[in-house]
C-alpha cells in the first residue's frame, strides 16, 4: 500500500517537529520560502550582536535528512481544497492527502496606540540585523 501523501507548509519548530514524527510513515514534502530554518529564540543576541546571523539559521534539508522527507524552497499561493493540491509560487502542484500550515504568526501590535510607529518587530534574520 502506498503511503499517505502528506505536505507540510513551514519549516520551522512546528513544520520540522511534524516531518521528523512522520516522515518513515508518510510520503512528506516539506515547503519553507527559506532553505534555512530560523532558531528564533537566539535572535536577540543577533539583534545585539553577540550571534552572527549564520548562528541561527540552520540548513533544511539536513534537518530532514534522516526522515526521509522531500524539500521544496518556496511560497504556497493557493490551496485547492477539493483536489487537494497546494500550488507554490514556481507553479509547481503538489498533490496530497494530508495538509499541515505551520507558517508560524505574524506580528500583532494590538492596536496598542505608538507601538507600529515607535517599535520594532524581530520575527527574522532581516528584522534581527535592523535592530542592531
Ligand atoms: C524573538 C523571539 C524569541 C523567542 N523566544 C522563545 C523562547 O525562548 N522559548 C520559546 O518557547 N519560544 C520562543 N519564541 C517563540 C517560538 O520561536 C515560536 O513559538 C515558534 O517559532 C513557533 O514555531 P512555528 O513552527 O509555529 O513557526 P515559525 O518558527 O515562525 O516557522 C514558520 C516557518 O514558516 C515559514 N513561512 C512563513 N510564511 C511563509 C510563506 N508565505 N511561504 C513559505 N514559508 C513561509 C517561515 O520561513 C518559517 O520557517 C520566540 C519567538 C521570537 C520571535
Amino acid at each position: 500500500m502506498s503511503k499517505p501523501r502528506v505536505v507540510i507548509l513551514g519549516a520551522g519548530f512546528a513544520g520540522l517537529t511534524a516531518a521528523k514524527a512522520i516522515g518513515h510513515d508518510a510520503d512528506v514534502t516539506v515547503v519553507d520560502r527559506h532553505n534555512y530554518q530560523t532558531f528564533l529564540p537566539l535572535l536577540y543576541q543577533v539583534a545585539t550582536a553577540s550571534l552572527a546571523a549564520d548562528h541561527v539559521a540552520y540548513p533544511i534539508r539536513g534537518a530532514l535528512r534522516k526522515t526521509g522527507a522531500k524539500f521544496r524552497m518556496g511560497s504556497p499561493i493557493s490551496i485547492d481544497h477539493k483536489n487537494k493540491t497546494v500550488k507554490l509560487d514556481s507553479s509547481e502542484v503538489i498533490a496530497f492527502d494530508h495538509l499541515v500550515v505551520a507558517l508560524g504568526s505574524a506580528t500583532a501590535d494590538f492596536g496598542v496606540p505608538g507601538v507600529q510607529e515607535h517599535a520594532m518587530g524581530m520575527k527574522n534574520i532581516h528584522e534581527a540585523l535592523e535592530n542592531t
